[in-house]
């Protein structure tokens, strides 16, 4: 039913059993297999045990979750982070600790699933406004209002890689009043300078607040976080049912290789470096190809084939030569928009992504989608 990885996750993978070239992973940085996160990760195995077994709040504060908490905060450029088990916790934590009953929700559409989750579990009233669609968003925030306001969003957009319009979006909270939320899930060790995230990346640092963030991608281990000022961070501390119930706070081998994997990316920028290289290459040779990459402009690239079974063909085909990317399609995707996944990793070498190119071609043309 699934398919079964019998190696680290990596550039090439074992899967099912054959070594393939890995397009699908969200191992932007190669880091869950980096021998210093690994090392890290040993050493915390060995001094702490496999697991938790209680919540921060009783015994099961380890001086890593202080530490990764520390260091998260420094790279993130914010006062506080508080951090969750995933990224999926820290999203239905925080949400309903900003709005309730009688309050407002502005969320894209394409939002990630745990955000959807997180703002139906808040009980606040949710306006969906289309992909992007700023004007749509205005038009909804001109309706008037009793209660508080929430404007969400992915900062990047994980089935086709494009960026939230985060200038026009916090000109629009300001306007109207409204808190606005970045979930950085795929921006954090990959875009900005130093891979400190889409805020960043928009210069946007003192106007965007609160965020949430995944470990589970760039950082390489697992576990999430929600990263604002001080005080916030402390009332959330006590109150996010996600973080207070959980008898498994993120185990300190997860801890400690997540904090390690915040070092690396903070002590020199070779890996993102690597990865938007690895990233501008390939996006540059499918476009001379004439392949449909949408909108894309991160390390998240899709090849949009329209037709579900086609998309599922190409992927099929791109495995028998050696090349693992999914098919996405309804109800991932919008209808009529299926599509071959890319997700480009620092791991990724020059060699391989050619592999994957002219495999590409070949499969492509097979299936009259270029010629
Ligand atoms: C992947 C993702 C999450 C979930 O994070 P996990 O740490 O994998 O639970 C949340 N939000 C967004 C936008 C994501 O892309």
């Amino acid at each position: 039913m699934y398919r079964t990885l019998y190696s680290p996750q990596g550039g090439r993978i074992i899967l099912d059993g054959r070594e393939v070239i890995n397009m699908a992973s969200n191992n932007y940085l190669g880091l869950a297999n980096h021998p210093a996160v690994v090392a890290a990760a040993k050493e915390a195995l060995e001094k702490y045990g496999v697991a938790t077994t209680a919540s921060r709040n009783i015994c099961g504060n380890y001086p890593v979750h202080d530490e990764l908490e520390e260091k998260l905060a420094k790279f993130k450029g914010v006062e506080a982070t508080l951090v969750f088990n995933c990224g999926v916790t820290a999203n239905s934590g925080l949400i309903p600790q900003l709005v309730g009953k009688g309050d407002f929700i502005y969320s894209d559409e394409l939002n990630h699933g745990s955000i959807i989750d997180g703002c139906r579990l808040s009980g606040a009233k949710i306006k969906v406004f289309r992909h992007m669609d700023m004007a749509h968003l205005e038009e909804l925030l001109q309706e008037p209002v009793e209660g508080k306001r929430l404007i969400i969003t992915d900062g990047v957009f994980s089935m086709d890689g494009d960026l939230a319009p985060l200038p026009e979006m916090a000109d629009l909270a300001d306007q109207y009043n409204a808190l606005l939320v970045v979930d950085d899930a795929h921006g954090d060790g990959v875009m900005g300078p130093a891979g400190r995230g889409t805020v960043d990346h928009f210069g946007l640092r003192d106007r965007i607040i609160i965020e949430t963030g995944s470990l589970s991608k760039a950082f390489g281990s697992a576990g999430g976080f929600v990263a604002g000022p001080k005080e916030f961070i402390e009332a959330l501390r006590p109150k996010a049912r996600s973080f207070i119930f959980t008898a498994s706070p993120m185990a300190p081998c997860l801890t400690a290789a997540a904090a390690k994997a915040v070092d690396l990316v903070m002590e020199n920028t070779a890996l993102v470096d690597k990865l938007w290289e690895n990233r501008n290459y390939f996006a540059d040779r499918l476009s001379k190809l004439g392949l449909n990459i949408g909108t894309s402009v991160t390390p998240v690239i899709p090849i949009i084939v329209g037709d579900a079974e086609k998309a599922q063909k190409l992927s099929e085909m791109m495995y028998e030569r050696g090349v693992y990317a999914q098919a996405l399609q309804f109800p991932m995707v919008p209808r009529g928009t299926a599509r071959l996944r890319t997700i480009l990793s620092a791991d990724h070498t020059k060699e391989d992504l050619d592999k994957v190119v002219d495999a590409l071609e070949e499969c492509a043309k097979a299936l009259d989608l270029i010629r």
